[in-house]
């Protein structure tokens, strides 16, 4: 029997990018934020920080589990479904 890891299943998915980003961040929240849980909750990596330790969100790649949403302690992510017809699109369950 061959083995599908993760990885290989979140390959299978397809992703048809909005123009506008369903996630939006209240950066002014996230700068007073010391857990930072976002860089390590989302399981497609959508956050990250840069030097300057600001918050970028790479939308296209969100699964829209919804997990950011429920861990960030100071309700920074303004979150919403991408607009109908866009976003991922799940194969094989
Ligand atoms: S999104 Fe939430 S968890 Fe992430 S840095 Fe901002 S406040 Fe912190
Ligand atoms: S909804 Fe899920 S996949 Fe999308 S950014 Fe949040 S944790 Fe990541």
């Amino acid at each position: 029997m061959v083995e599908v890891n993760i990885k290989d299943k979140l390959a299978l998915d397809t992703f048809k990018p909005a123009k506008e980003s369903h996630l939006k961040l209240n950066q002014e929240l996230c700068r007073g934020c010391k857990v930072r849980c976002c860089l390590f909750v989302c399981p497609a990596r959508v956050y990250t920080m840069d030097e300057q330790s600001e918050i970028h969100i790479e939308f296209e790649a969100c699964l829209e589990c919804g997990t950011c949403l429920i861990a960030c302690p100071h309700n920074a992510i303004q979150w919403n479904y991408p607009q109908g017809g866009f976003g991922v699109q799940f194969r094989y369950g």
